[in-house]
């Protein structure tokens, strides 16, 4: 059984999850929402939240301070002095479950760093490590921000698909700080972002002509090359 069988979500509840623009492009496509109904940008001075690894965007109502584009929380329905994933459902605490069981409202289409935890792809790159997660997400030692309630192992995850979730993750991780790298040299406003993204997302898909592809003329996107 799946240690996320009938957990009440504290991952979900606990961390500012990052995502790139193609989870955002996917998730305002699959569901049909605004990025205004979902997405977030947190300060992250300390870089607590994209630890290196997911990239800092400035605008210029804060010029100083590093943003990390995130999913949105909400107050918990259960647990009001705590936040929750803004997807996720929770249900209510009962004899049985006294944290309330949890499940993520937009599997299907949830971000890449929601798809791999608590996963890492090796220095190789052909396999994929799970890694020990901590007792508590947060430092508030709150019970609704416990974690997995026991370690993963690897029968708990599909070998393919795992290692398949990582290398797209990476690939994207890496585009979007590409992308970042060019919104940096001059930042814009929040507002425009949105924009900003879809507009470098729709660049990802060219038609080539037989002379191009016969010259191999190497195709990256515009602005990229003099990032
Ligand atoms: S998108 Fe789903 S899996 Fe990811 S944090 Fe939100 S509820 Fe959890
Ligand atoms: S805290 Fe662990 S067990 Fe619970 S839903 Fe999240 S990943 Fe699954």
């Amino acid at each position: 059984m799946s240690p996320c069988q009938n957990c009440h979500a504290g991952c979900c509840r606990s961390f500012a999850v990052s995502i790139t623009g193609a989870d955002i492009i996917r998730i305002e496509r699959e569901l049909k929402l605004n990025f205004w109904d979902f997405v977030c940008r947190w300060e992250d001075r300390e870089g607590l939240i994209t630890r290196g690894q997911a990239p800092q965007f400035y605008f210029d109502d804060e010029p100083e301070v590093p943003f990390a584009i995130c999913l949105m929380h909400s107050q918990s329905q259960f647990f009001p002095q705590s936040t929750k994933c803004r997807f996720l459902m929770e249900g209510a605490p009962d004899r049985d479950f006294p944290l309330g069981e949890a499940r993520c409202g937009i599997y299907g289409s949830r971000p890449s760093a929601c798809r791999i935890f608590p996963t890492r792809l090796s220095s190789s790159g052909q396999i994929a490590e799970i890694y020990d997660i901590p007792s508590h997400g947060r430092h508030e030692q709150l019970p609704i921000y416990e974690l997995c309630p026991r370690p993963w192992i690897p029968a708990d995850l599909d070998p393919v698909q795992t290692v398949e979730d990582l290398v797209v993750a990476r690939f994207e991780q890496l585009f979007f700080q590409q992308l970042a790298r060019v919104w940096n040299k001059s930042p814009q406003s929040w507002a425009s972002f949105p924009d900003f993204i879809r507009f470098v997302y729709e660049k990802r898909l060219i038609r080539k002509t037989a002379d191009e592809l016969e010259a191999e003329i190497p195709a990256t996107i515009p602005f990229f090359r003099a990032a």
